[in-house]
């Protein structure tokens, strides 16, 4: 453990004030980030990092020094703007999954990667990706966090992150290709197509051992319906990555307004040094 004195922690391993305004000084713009990639618009993620300093200053006692207080903020950010993201339109998981199970299903991948190529059919499209997922697949496909990074976020395993990241491609695919799907039949195709198609998303990250991706390049190489969903996510994944702002910077206008974010000096002046 660091020293106390120098990580803005008193006895307890509580946060003090002068902590908090450094860390909306050091890290306002990251956090900004986070939440800007998950609500997608900047007046909107604004708001969410002012939230989520106004919770965690409230709840600063039960900060304990466990993890740095950079991924404890990180991860009340992410909260507070997944909540926000939660709608009605939302498809569960488990009926994307049903018919991603299904060896028959797949979709028109022109179709598909063309839609996600129109931002507002993108976007959409996303309202109906279930909000965990979503924010998973966001972080990682639009904003670049790496899995690692993406699950210190959401407070999970490495493991549950490749999970939701996968379930946030099969689902925006789903939703893009939901008019024209399309149902073919099988034969004599090595490996279950749920298989496959569970692996794929791993494979487009580069992420799988040498010998699952072998037996998935063979079933691509011979299955009717995989290949046109493969397709989907790869166009798809490169339609978010184009979401990226291209000027990847905070405005100094923000940044400033973001680091005046002192929770403690707003619930307690005495406590600001400011
Ligand atoms: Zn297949």
């Amino acid at each position: 453990m660091t020293d106390a004195a120098a990580d803005g922690r008193d006895h307890a391993g509580a946060l003090d004030a002068d902590a908090f305004a450094r860390l909306a000084r050091d890290r306002g713009p990251a956090l900004f980030r986070i939440a800007n990639a998950v609500v997608r618009n900047p007046a909107d993620a604004e708001d969410v990092v002012q939230e989520a300093f106004l919770r965690a200053w409230r709840s600063r006692d039960r900060f304990r020094g466990e993890g740095s207080p950079d991924a404890w903020l990180g991860r009340i950010v992410h909260n507070v703007a997944v909540e926000r993201i939660r709608g009605s339109r939302e498809v569960p998981v488990a009926e994307v999954e049903e018919r991603w199970r299904d060896d028959a299903y797949t979709v028109e991948a022109e179709r598909v990667v063309e839609r996600a190529a129109t931002v507002e059919e993108l976007e959409d499209a996303l309202i109906h990706v279930p909000a965990d997922p979503r924010a998973a697949m966001l972080l990682h496909d639009v904003e670049g966090l790496p899995i690692a990074e993406v699950a210190r976020v959401q407070g999970i395993t490495e493991d549950a992150a490749k999970l939701r990241l996968r379930r946030g491609r099969m689902a925006l695919v789903t939703a893009l290709g939901r008019e024209d799907e399309v149902f073919r039949a099988m034969e004599g195709v090595p490996l279950r197509c749920w298989d496959a198609r569970r692996f794929v998303s791993e494979y487009i990250d580069g992420g799988l051992p040498p010998e699952t991706r072998g037996a998935l390049e063979r079933h691509l190489a011979t299955c009717p319906t995989c290949p046109p969903l493969y397709a989907s996510l790869v166009g798809v994944r490169t339609a978010l990555g184009r979401l990226r702002d291209s000027d990847r910077v905070v405005p100094a206008e923000l940044a400033a307004r973001l680091a005046a974010l002192h929770p403690g000096a707003q619930a307690d002046p005495g406590l600001s040094r400011s």
